[in-house]
């Protein structure tokens, strides 16, 4: 006990000593925003220290303050409504269902679980523990939702974290950034758990992946911040983009499919990484399908001339997505192309063959083309090609065993979600915790807190076997 103490004590010393200048300023303004990326590095440095001497029971209350100020519901409102101003992706209901789940159905402190081996050596247990400082790079697309969903896991793990979040979504993170913050420190929790930089930018996320202190990095977007945290020589996880394929065969309950599909395809203007981005449909029942989404809200386009029209409005030169199309309402691209429709209207659809732009590029936005094939097992080798070794979801709506084991088995994907939505697969209508943050490229799957931890080994030499 007089060790513990003694190490409690010299740790304690240790902060009020070492204290960058930064903590010594009143942090009730800042409330973990910083000037300057190194300020908000030594702050989370110093928060983290005084973080890995509380007992766990503190922690798992840090987590339930987080779900508990986002889950008032004009926090809720307020971020749900300021992610989409700012950033001018997504739909407001959708992101305050999103915030939900992920201050609901993050795992906290239970998610580390001890191991414990007992024999005539005595005991050994294997636990999750803290990295420290953890650099976390968060996406436009679920800005908020991201924030929320890492804090819980990193902190439940012992960790802190600086998040450097996409510069569109700026204000909206700093303002989620200090709602937390002050409602940490107001339960007692020490200042600065989560931080971050006033301005966000390319430099100060290279700052951090380059810092000594960030001892962790986790990015989650697109490929390029992903092969950067990947290739930055520290300890990282990479979830990175998708593009998921839907296979329906003839064995499906077709009317369900149909509105599964719209409703995963549509949800949150289908920027979610693990939304339904292109359907492959067999020939038998694929006008029956196209029918049924049509009745839950898809638009089809059945001219080659107006899908053209289409294509050239919401794409560059290069093929990608254009940013002010990402996220929009199919009624908002519909008007584009001076077309009326209402808010009944989900997606846009349209027939095209695999080959086409539409099918193999992630545009994130409520377009769905449809590939018609001959049977199911080109559905699921089509699927595989337009899922470009992602291995990030993929759906299937059938009844045959065998051919939904051959596309998860073929596909590789961290989500496989069969007869559902694809937001079943992230515990939303599904069996299973909530990530913003799906780790496919480095394997840590829907993360959780232990994601965020290292294992560690304590043994005690031959007692403790009470066998
Ligand atoms: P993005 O890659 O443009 O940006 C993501 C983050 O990385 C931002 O904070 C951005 O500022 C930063 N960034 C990008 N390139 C960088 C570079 N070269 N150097 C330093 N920082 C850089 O992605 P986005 O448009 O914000 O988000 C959409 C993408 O993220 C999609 O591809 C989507 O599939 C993916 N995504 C994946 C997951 C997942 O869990 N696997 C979750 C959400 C989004």
């Amino acid at each position: 006990m007089r060790v513990i103490e003694q190490l409690v004590s010299q740790a304690l010393k240790e902060i009020q000593t070492e204290q960058p200048a930064v903590f010594h300023q009143p942090e009730i303004e800042r409330y973990g925003v910083f000037a300057t990326m190194d300020e908000a590095i030594a702050a989370s440095e110093a928060a983290q220290k005084r973080l890995l001497f509380e007992k766990i029971s503190k922690r798992q209350k840090y987590v339930d303050v987080i779900r508990k100020t986002v889950l008032k519901r004009e926090n809720l409102e307020l971020m749900s409504r300021f992610a989409v101003e700012e950033t001018g992706i997504g739909n407001y209901e959708h992101k305050l269902q999103k915030n939900i789940l992920a201050a609901e159905n993050t795992p906290g402190t239970e998610d580390l679980i001890t191991k414990a081996l007992t024999g005539d050596g005595g005991i050994t247990v294997t636990e999750y523990c803290p990295f420290g400082v953890i650099g976390a790079i968060t996406p436009t697309t679920n800005p908020t939702e991201t924030i929320i969903n890492n804090s819980i896991s990193m902190i439940a793990g012992g960790n802190t974290v600086v998040f450097s979040p996409h510069p569109r979504a700026k204000k909206v993170s700093q303002m989620l950034v200090k709602m937390l913050n002050k409602a940490l420190m107001e339960a007692g929790a020490p200042g600065n758990l989560i931080s971050m930089v006033e301005e966000p930018s390319i430099e100060n996320t290279n700052r951090m992946i380059e810092s000594p202190q960030v001892r962790f990095l986790v990015a989650t977007g697109g490929p390029a911040i992903v092969g950067r945290v990947l290739s930055s020589g520290k300890k990282a996880i990479g979830a990175g983009a998708g593009n998921p394929p839907v296979v329906v065969d003839e064995t499906a309950d077709i009317e369900k499919a149909a509105k599964d599909i719209i409703d995963g395809c549509s949800f949150d203007n289908n920027v979610p990484c693990i939304a339904e981005k292109e359907v492959f449909a067999v020939d038998g029942i694929c006008d029956y399908l196209i029918h049924n989404m049509k009745l839950n809200g898809g638009f089809e386009i059945t001219d080659m001339d107006t899908v053209k029209k289409l294509v050239e409005l919401v794409t560059t030169d290069h093929g990608g997505p254009k940013t002010s199309f990402v996220g929009k309402s199919a009624k908002y691209i519909l008007e584009q192309m001076g077309i009326n429709s209402d808010n009944s209207i989900k997606v846009i659809i349209m027939e095209v063959p695999k080959e086409h732009l539409l099918v193999q590029e992630e545009l994130m936005m409520p377009i769905l083309p449809i590939v018609r094939v001959e049977d199911v097992d080109t559905a699921i080798e089509y699927a595989y090609e337009a899922e470009h070794g992602n291995r990030h979801t993929a759906i299937m709506h059938s009844k045959n065993v065998e051919k939904l084991s051959k596309m998860a088995k073929l596909l590789e994907t961290t989500i496989f979600v069969k007869n559902a939505p694809s937001y079943a697969g992230i515990g939303a209508g599904g069996e299973g915790h909530t990530s913003f943050t799906i780790a496919g490229p480095t394997g840590e799957g829907i993360t959780s807190a232990r994601s965020f931890c290292r294992k560690r080994r304590c043994v005690l030499s031959d007692a403790f076997s009470i066998r």
